[in-house]
């Protein structure tokens, strides 16, 4: 059986809860208040390490999330390049 998928589509959205928690996650790192563990953490540690990685927590947190969404879905689409099935990947970002 084969399937066919013509668009793969991945997206990000404003005041995203799932990146928000991020910031706060790396935020309170550096305050050295408590560590990261639990399912729902494992979960988003590539987004974490993403927050990490962009130097935006000195940033204000809204300002912060709109660049962490944006970039969360180039990581996708550099991911999803990565894939045997993968023919085309384009970043459309605002
Ligand atoms: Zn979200």
């Amino acid at each position: 059986m084969h399937v066919v998928i013509f668009s793969v589509v991945l997206v990000g959205h404003s005041n995203c809860g799932g990146v928000g928690h991020c910031y706060d996650v790396v935020k309170d790192e550096q305050q050295a208040k408590s560590q990261p563990n639990g399912p729902i953490l494992r979960w988003l540690t590539p987004l974490i390490n993403l927050v990490r990685d962009l130097g935006v927590i000195s940033l204000p947190k809204p300002e912060a999330m709109s660049i962490i969404a944006n970039e969360n879905v180039k990581m996708q689409v550099c991911q999803a390049t990565l894939l045997e099935v993968h023919v085309e990947a384009h970043y459309v970002g605002c």
